[in-house]
């Protein structure tokens, strides 16, 4: 359930964005989701359309861009894209690792009328 909580957050910076530029209406809001982070896009619709109604933002269309998944090696520094049930350094096998992109969900841009 944790999509109802970061939809909520991001409708909230997509409206103040809007406001800020004295926009009537938002037309797209273009989305980034890590692919580490569990977020689930249909769910994000779905909060959307719901949390959206009786906003500017309603009639916005919702453009989602997958996030890779990046990590660093503790052991040995190396930097790579992770991949999936693979959490493991490629240079030195050390499991020892810390995600350094791909567990966020943004609002990239907006465009507004
Ligand atoms: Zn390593």
């Amino acid at each position: 359930m944790h999509e109802l909580a970061i939809t909520q957050s991001m409708i909230d910076i997509v409206l103040e964005q809007a406001e800020k530029a004295g926009a009537q209406k938002v037309e797209r809001i273009n989305l980034a989701i890590g692919e580490m982070s569990g977020f689930v896009e249909e769910a994000v619709h779905f909060y959307f359309e719901f949390l959206a109604k009786g906003t500017p933002a309603e009639e916005a269309s919702l453009c989602i861009n997958q996030v890779t998944g990046r990590a660093r090696c503790h052991a040995c520094g190396a930097e790579f894209s992770l991949k999936e049930l693979d959490w493991t350094c490629p240079v030195c096998g050390s499991n020892n690792i810390e995600i350094t992109a791909g567990r966020e969900l943004f609002v990239e841009s907006i465009e507004v009328e």
